[in-house]
């Protein structure tokens, strides 16, 4: 089967081409810069492990024309891997966020539009993206059928005292305000891939998986399900982030609006977008904040102990929720590259029975690697993740009726 894995952002398409007979990738790229002067589109071909990358430069007017630009890609002689969208099986749409209606992948017909459109008030910049994708794919592949997998699916299993916030009941029932975590489709790829690393089912584990890329965000799995995670209503709470400020005292909010004399929204943008890594030392990157450091950078080495010091919490806090642990879990950007990072997260948690192997923990790692001391208590796995593989499990799964 042949899954086309489709990202659209508001002024972009990520997608991926899938052969899921072995689950190889056969092409990849990005639209972006959709309705700007001028678009982009970089598209990699893979065949047999190789990838040959073509780059178009042109006006893209709208997601329509976006998705005719990949589609040409993926089925021209020249930087196609398929002869005609007919082989193409379904279609997987990442959606971010499902709300309390959506706890698995769904067939998308009309009621389910409706329903992520319902959720929009809760990811404005991204649900109606979302759809626009959906609505462009249904239109330029006929027939096909379309499946949503939601950021948010994995973290419905939360209790509710872990999702609900101490704030006026009836704003969780009036507007829904409760925490639905985000990463969802990374963690549950992450969790059930440690299980089999450890050769372990995973309903007998516990895990601690621990997202860190430019967003960052960590989850207590409880025998496969997840029973807490760090990011929120949205994904501005839990550990700070390249530009997220992660979670600080509410109060900080309306003291900034007051004190600065700014709009509630002036200070959501600084919350959002220069906070996190980029608000203590002017650096989102953290190859750059590492080089910066290692310069002497004094602003640069706090983001990095700071942002260790909140992983490391985190991970005691869901050794309390979990009870037992089995496996904690390192994956995306930082937390498959940065050894520096992981060792920091890791340092002096002997006392939970975490112990990291120096020597395995060196440099990127880029398969799955345990990097824990042999007969230690925990392990310490890192486990690269693959969130299109996982879509195009899940749109199989729907398709299938499994
Ligand atoms: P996104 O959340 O955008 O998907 P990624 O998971 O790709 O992010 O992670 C991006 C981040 O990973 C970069 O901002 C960078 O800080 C970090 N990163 C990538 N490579 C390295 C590396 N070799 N060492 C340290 N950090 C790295």
């Amino acid at each position: 089967m042949k899954i086309l894995v489709i990202n659209a952002g508001s002024s972009s398409i990520k997608y991926q081409l899938l052969d899921m007979d072995d689950e190889s990738l056969m092409a990849s790229g990005i639209v972006e810069r959709i309705g700007e002067a001028q678009g982009e589109l970089s598209h990699k071909k893979i065949v047999k492990g190789n990838e040959q990358k073509t780059v178009i430069e042109k006006k893209i007017g709208n997601h329509r024309e976006g998705m005719h630009l990949l589609i040409d890609m993926i089925t021209s002689a020249e930087t196609g891997v398929i002869a005609s969208t007919d082989e193409i099986d379904a279609i997987g749409h990442r959606v971010v966020q499902g709300g309390e209606l959506f706890n698995s992948a769904t067939l998308i017909d009309k009621s389910v539009k409706q329903a992520i459109e319902e959720n929009n008030p809760l990811a404005p910049l991204h649900n109606p993206a979302n759809l626009t994708g959906i609505a462009v794919a249904e239109e330029l592949f006929p027939g096909t059928p379309n499946v949503a997998v939601f950021d948010t699916e994995f973290h419905q299993t939360m209790p509710a005292r872990a999702y609900m916030y101490a704030l006026p009941y009836e704003f969780y029932e009036d507007l829904k305000v409760r925490r639905y975590g985000f990463h969802g489709t990374s963690h549950k790829y992450v969790a059930k891939n440690v299980a089999s690393a450890m050769n372990r089912n995973p309903e007998d584990i516990n895990v601690i998986t621990i997202h860190l890329g430019n967003g960052g965000s960590i989850t207590a799995v409880k025998g496969g399900k997840c029973i807490d995670t760090s990011m929120g209503m949205t994904p501005l709470a839990g550990v700070m982030m390249g530009s997220r400020c992660g979670d600080i005292d509410p109060a900080i909010s309306g003291y900034i609006a007051e004190a600065k004399n700014i709009s509630a929204a002036e200070v959501d943008s600084i919350l959002n977008k220069k906070s996190g890594f980029k608000g203590i030392c002017g650096m989102n990157d953290m190859r750059d904040i590492h080089e910066s450091a290692a310069g002497g950078n004094q602003r640069a080495r706090l983001a990095v102990d700071m942002f260790c010091y909140q992983v490391k919490k985190y991970i005691g806090a869901y050794f309390a929720a979990l009870g037992t642990v089995d496996a904690i879990a390192f994956t995306a950007g930082i937390g498959e590259n940065d050894d520096i990072v992981r060792a920091g997260v890791c340092s002096d948690m002997e006392g939970l029975g975490l112990e990291l192997d120096a020597a395995a923990n060196d440099g990127r790692i880029s398969h799955q690697k345990k990097i824990s001391k042999d007969g230690g208590k925990v392990d310490i796995w890192v486990i690269p993740t693959n969130e299109e593989l996982q879509i195009a499990q899940d749109t199989i799964d729907v398709v299938r009726g499994n």
